[in-house]
């Protein structure tokens, strides 16, 4: 990512930062997903599935202690306990439900929990999924198993019934350390937080940590997002991934809570993303992709200098699995033949796993072209270059090549350093099924 031109970048912002363009974690992006794809479409392609697949498996807790105003989630705030709880009796009937359609000789090589948040859980609860999973799945003996944590939620109890369920991967939400900032977005979490938790997990025996850190929100500044990056650095994380805030608040409504004077402009939020690029790359990580930094030992930086980099919902992954079950309220599911998704609100959700009627509310097929084309927008999107096939249609790219973001070379799309930021828009006008729908995807940068 960020190897922008700064001088270019008012002139390149109003072009293409604030075009809205798909984040491409999956082809077609998931606002194409329709109504009339359910259960029996998803039935009939695992009967197709080639023996022994790779399988992902991703777990979605939508629930967390209080609201932060600038989330983008599925997640909602339980005012008792036994909410969760009955939820989570419909998950373990779902996950049986679901692992009896799946092929029986598939191997899990990566397992997500994700929201919402999972610290959520009790202890008990956590260890309760996990049996299931292994019980209905052969889980691979070096697969990840990964975990989304809210830090003020990672208890001793939960770090040490993750590491004797096998979790192996922390990924802790920071954001942005200043006080002020915490206030405006209601979502004070100290550093001191943050290292208790990071200090938790280690003492477990959970030392892979990932960090989530944004910019655009309330209040922040360029000073503040260099001393949250040096803090997630000094904090040893090996991953960081950095978001753009989406201010959607007709689509989010507890976003209205922003104060949108304090939001930073399109020049400031652009100067930020290029700081903490910077400022990563200055203490160690290496760039991944146009949103995620790694230790130059971590296997994600590995996967990317070796090519092996992939795209899936989490983003940039070394997950190889081409087949995904997704579990749970709106959980997405994935298979070469196309994607489905589950009911999005939890209580709902419940209610149709436990009366036993279809939770796949909405989902897409891929037909062959879509195929090819997802896996050629995800090869630009990890390698900031695509070999030319011939029928590319190369003239919506004739304002980035001429602003120097793209070049062609022997049969080959090079997206420069300058043009990095924009790997997305690229992608967009390389998309046939692409067409510019401001209120649909999210900002470029
Ligand atoms: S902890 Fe995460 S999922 Fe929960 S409200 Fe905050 S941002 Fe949203």
């Amino acid at each position: 990512m960020p190897a922008a031109r700064t001088a270019d970048a008012p002139r390149f912002m109003a072009k293409y930062a604030l075009e809205s363009v798909p984040r491409y974690t999956s082809y077609p992006p998931a606002t194409g997903f329709v109504d009339t794809v359910g259960l029996a479409d998803w039935t009939a392609w695992m009967d197709a599935q080639p023996a022994a697949p790779n399988l992902s498996i991703y777990v979605h807790i939508p629930f967390c202690r209080s609201m932060c105003w600038y989330c983008g989630c599925h997640t909602t705030i339980p005012n008792r306990h036994d909410r969760v709880a009955r939820y989570l009796e419909a998950l373990d009937t779902d996950i049986l439900r679901r692992a009896a359609l799946m092929p029986g000789d598939a191997r899990v090589r990566h397992v997500h929990f994700g929201g919402g948040s999972p610290d959520m859980l009790k202890p008990d609860e956590f260890r309760r999924i996990m049996t299931r999973l292994r019980t209905c799945f052969d889980l691979a003996p070096d697969a990840e198993i990964a975990v989304e944590l809210d830090p003020r939620g990672v208890s001793e109890p939960l770090c040490h019934a993750m590491a004797e369920a096998g979790v192996n991967r922390a990924s802790l939400g920071v954001q942005d350390l200043s006080e002020e900032v915490q206030l405006l977005i209601h979502r004070i979490q100290p550093r001191g937080t943050i290292e208790t938790a990071v200090g938790r997990l280690h003492a477990a025996g959970i030392t892979a940590i990932n960090m989530d850190m944004m910019y655009g929100l309330p209040g922040q500044t360029g000073e503040r997002i260099v001393a949250t990056a040096q803090a997630i650095a000094d904090m040893r994380a090996d991953r960081v991934s950095v978001f753009g805030y989406a201010h959607v608040p007709w689509f989010k409504k507890h976003q209205r809570a922003i104060p949108e004077t304090r939001l930073p402009g399109a020049a400031e939020r652009f100067e930020q993303m290029i700081m903490a690029a910077r400022t990563l790359g200055e203490l160690g990580y290496e760039a991944i992709g146009f949103d995620h930094f790694a230790r130059p030992d971590d296997p994600l930086a590995t996967a990317a200098r070796q090519g092996s980099l992939r795209r899936n919902f989490q983003g940039y992954t070394t997950d190889p699995s081409d087949l995904m079950l997704g579990l749970g309220a709106s959980a997405i599911s994935e298979c070469a033949q196309g994607y489905v998704q589950t009911e999005a609100d939890p209580v709902r959700y419940a209610g149709a796993v436990m009366e036993g009627r279809d939770m796949l509310v909405r989902g897409v097929s891929r037909s062959h072209e879509a195929r090819a084309t997802g896996a050629r927008l995800a090869t630009l999107l990890c390698r900031f270059s695509l070999p030319l096939n011939g029928q590319d249609r190369l003239d919506p790219l004739d304002d980035m090549i001429a602003d120097g973001l793209v070049r062609i070379e022997e049969n080959r799309l090079l997206v420069t350093p300058a043009g990095k930021p924009y790997v997305r828009n690229v992608a967009a006008r390389l998309d046939p099924a692409f067409r510019l729908a401001a209120d649909r995807h999210s900002l470029a940068v």
